[in-house]
């Protein structure tokens, strides 16, 4: 099949500008989305469970008379697991030990520290009470999201998890609730789009309110995660996915083309972006692309992705491809090149690097480790892939001796009065030893 893909040069005097405007992305959702997610999440807080179930009924194609009957209890997560293959569980719970395990290492204790007049400061750090885990389930279910979002929690020690998932016309996937049953999720309850998110967020007389919210989501998620950002944390707003492959030219241009449609078969909006000094191997891969899109179950999707949003872009050198990867910020980079860890080490903007030729993006998506949930759309810049960190808070500690008190009293007391603050500075001054 042929693909009209588009090709740039960085030689050519409109680079930079062509590099604009394909990595642009609004992420600000119309304003019809708005005005329906403004609507619900207000009916939701203020009429609870009544307005989960009518919103449920409506955009579910259920038929649900109370609530309560929109959770699925432990015991029948355990029950989907057993309909699922052993095949399947296997994998699941090899990959939910290889996330747990990545994770462990990302736990940050307390510390503190004493001064030499006694003081003590330091810092506590503690998981959160309760977390809502958004699990989409419109269109497709995903079990790999399960895992990501949920593991992180585990180890950081949330009291307690909630996962919303949607089933379109009352389909229950088991894979996804068997994964909920192997990550330990506490309660799911099968609400989706902006109805689950406001009821998370302000709590139902059948849902409880949770601290933070996290997951994937389509546009109405999104919106309603933006809404209530405020009344409870929330993880990120994640654009379209992305993958970035550089490639010196010496990887089976099959593997890159696979590696490219593994991102683009996401959505139509996926973003898939080659990078190469090698002309002839740009050209290689292209080819593969258009015999490989063949037998490709998703390949309407893919053909969509690609001609709209990738780009094969032909540069001077391994060290410009650097300096555009770092410019584009990709969630996703592939280092499909020799000595990876050379390379890597000139790259500060990405959500997750993937080094060497063996090392797939599909890999980390499902098992390596890390985490799949990752800042798209360049904010790599700014943010980082979800975490046990974001499970976690630190509250401050402070426990002055009657020295150090008297000492730092004698520091605050000017500050105050040039703040024009006299309480301040009197309670201060108040813990001032006399001798
Ligand atoms: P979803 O669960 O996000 O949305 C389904 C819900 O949308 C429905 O339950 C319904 O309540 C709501 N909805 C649909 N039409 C509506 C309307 N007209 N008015 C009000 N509400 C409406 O599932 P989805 O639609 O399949 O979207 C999943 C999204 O998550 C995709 O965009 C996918 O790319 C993304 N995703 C991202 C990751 C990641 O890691 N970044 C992983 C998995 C999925």
């Amino acid at each position: 099949m042929k693909l009209n893909i588009r090709e740039f040069s960085s030689s050519s005097v409109d680079f930079r500008a062509e590099l604009e405007a394909l990595l642009a992305w609004d992420s600000v959702s119309d304003a019809g989305v708005q005005q329906a997610v403004t609507d619900i999440v207000t009916q939701v807080r203020q009429r609870g469970d009544d307005a989960v179930v009518e919103f449920t009924n409506r955009f579910d194609r259920r038929d649900v008379s109370a609530a309560t009957e929109l959770e699925i209890s432990r015991e029948q997560l355990a029950e989907a697991k057993l309909r699922v293959s052993d095949e399947l569980v296997a994998s699941l719970e090899a990959a939910a030990q290889r996330v747990h395990d990545y994770h462990e290492r990302q736990k940050q204790p307390s510390w503190q520290y004493q001064e030499a007049n006694g003081t003590v400061l330091g810092q506590k750090v503690t998981p959160l009470d309760r977390v809502g885990v958004y699990v989409p389930g419109g269109k497709a279910a995903y079990p790999s999201s399960v895992l990501m979002n949920v593991m992180p929690a585990k180890v950081a020690g949330v009291g307690e998890i909630i996962m919303v998932v949607p089933t379109p016309d009352g389909f229950v996937n088991d894979i996804v609730l068997a994964a909920a049953y192997i990550a330990g999720v506490d309660r799911v309850f099968t609400v989706g789009g902006a109805q689950a998110v406001a009821a998370l967020a302000y709590g139902t007389e059948t849902i409880p309110k949770v601290d933070k919210i996290v997951g994937p989501g389509n546009i109405y998620v999104a919106t309603a995660k933006r809404m209530v950002f405020g009344a409870v944390g929330i993880d990120m707003i994640a654009g379209p996915s992305e993958i970035l492959v550089v490639c010196d030219g010496k990887t089976d241009p099959d593997w890159i083309a696979m590696d490219l449609f593994s991102q683009a078969e996401h959505d139509e909006d996926a973003q898939s972006i080659l990078i190469s000094p090698d002309a002839d191997y740009i050209q290689q891969v292209k080819q593969s692309m258009e015999t490989l899109i063949e037998s490709q179950s998703r390949k309407d999707i893919i053909k969509v992705s690609l001609e709209g949003r990738a780009a094969l872009i032909h540069v001077a050198d391994m060290e410009e491809a650097m300096d555009i990867a770092n410019l584009v910020a990709a969630e996703h980079l592939e280092l499909s090149v020799d000595e990876p860890e050379k390379w890597a080490e000139k790259i500060r903007h990405a959500g997750a690097i993937f080094m060497g030729r063996h090392t797939p993006e599909a890999l980390g998506d499902y098992c390596a480790g890390p985490n799949h949930v990752l800042p798209t759309s360049g904010t790599a810049r700014f943010s980082s892939p979800l975490g046990v960190y974001d499970f976690q808070k630190r509250s401050s500690l402070i426990n002055c001796s009657p020295q150090g008190a008297s000492e730092l009293a004698k520091i605050a007391s000017p500050l105050a009065r040039g703040e024009s603050l006299e309480a301040h500075a009197m309670s201060a001054e108040y813990r001032i030893l006399k001798d």
